[in-house]
């Protein structure tokens, strides 16, 4: 499952905690990820991840003009066999200090709902250097905007299990396994994020866009005029483009072919999941490649109309979120960054 919502409408759980125009939801990413249907696509992006991996990425669309902003000197710096302790202490005080998040190892003690193991170290050091290169595309006064007159604190979590009911899913009182939850107000008052720290290097940093992006539309969008907007975006194929998906659905999950409108299953879910599967796919070189692609060779006009629409309304977002720093040079440092890519995969077939 790529993300479940808090059941506001059936639980009332957290109905009563939810402000006017916010989301007080609960975004639970990833969700059986293990499913064994997976994992051929799993296989096909191994050599992805491959070309993908180290900080050489960052450059790309980094929203400081290709600079790697607070990290630069944390990034660079080799790694010494003993130097866990200290390179985690040092990026924790950076994290906090430039983005204003807390940066924390292990479950929250005494929580029922989201439940895991604390983080061997060396993993943790694994996941905050991804942490590090993805936050560093954005403007970090526009990460501190989103704990600001609260704590934003990001937890990295060890076989993270979730439990509960959920939008669009059979309610299930089952733990299940998951990549990330983004709770913009979670029950204690804090903006957290929870993230698997065993998942694929890919999956993790497409998440964080993800969730980033529930997080800015809960800081900044009015909820009902965003749902309203998105959905008009569709107004030639169809009055009603989300509904609920099976459990089941992975971010993999590619969107039936009657739902090309949509750049996964799961987009179509939900506006406003359609909008954080759009930011995770821009901000990620070889997706944003693929999402201007398919707008290129959809062949119905009015799916194609759609698909630009969703497009540049994250760029419109971006732009204004980021107070003009994300601007249209920024997007195509991304797209040129995946269309080498692309083309590298091509090349090595
Ligand atoms: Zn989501």
């Amino acid at each position: 499952m790529d993300r479940l919502r808090a059941d506001n409408s059936q639980s009332g759980e957290f109905s009563k905690k939810r402000l006017p125009d916010r989301a007080s939801d609960i975004d639970v990413r990833g969700q059986q990820i293990q499913d064994p249907d997976v994992s051929s696509e799993k296989r096909v992006f191994t050599r992805r991840n491959i070309l993908l991996g180290g900080a050489a990425l960052v450059a790309a669309g980094a929203a400081d003009s290709g600079q790697l902003g607070p990290f630069a000197n944390f990034l660079v710096k080799p790694l010494g066999e003993l130097d866990y302790h200290a390179k985690a202490n040092e990026f924790k005080e950076i994290l906090e200090r430039n983005y204003g998040i807390k940066l924390i190892m292990g479950p929250q003690p005494g929580q029922q709902r989201f439940t895991g193991d604390m983080v061997l170290l060396e993993k943790y050091k694994s996941v905050m250097e991804l942490i590090a290169q993805e936050l560093s595309h954005y403007p970090p006064e526009m990460i501190r905007e989103i704990g600001k007159g609260r704590v934003f604190e990001i937890r990295v979590i060890d076989n993270f299990y979730v439990k509960g009911a959920f939008v669009g899913l059979q309610s299930s009182d089952k733990a299940a396994k998951a990549t990330a939850v983004a709770q913009p107000i979670a029950e204690d008052g804090i903006t957290r994020l929870s993230l698997e720290a065993n998942e694929s290097e890919l999956l993790q940093r497409r998440t964080i866009h993800h969730e980033l992006n529930h997080f800015f539309a809960a800081k900044w969008e009015n909820w009902e005029r965003r749902n309203e907007k998105w959905t008009a975006f569709h107004e030639k194929i169809s009055p009603n483009p989300y509904e609920p998906v099976p459990s089941g659905t992975t971010p993999y999950t590619p969107a039936p072919p009657g739902k090309r409108y949509s750049l996964t299953y799961y987009a179509s879910s939900a506006a406003q999941e359609d909008e954080a599967v759009c930011a995770e796919w821009m901000m990620t070189p070889w997706l944003h490649f693929e999402f201007r692609n398919r707008i290129a060779t959809e062949q119905d006009k009015n799916v194609r109309d759609t698909l630009l629409a969703k497009y540049n309304e994250t760029i419109e977002n971006y732009r204004i979120w980021s107070r003009g720093k994300m601007d249209k040079a920024f997007w195509e440092r991304i797209y040129q960054q995946g269309l080498k890519e692309n083309e590298a995969v091509t090349s090595n077939k």
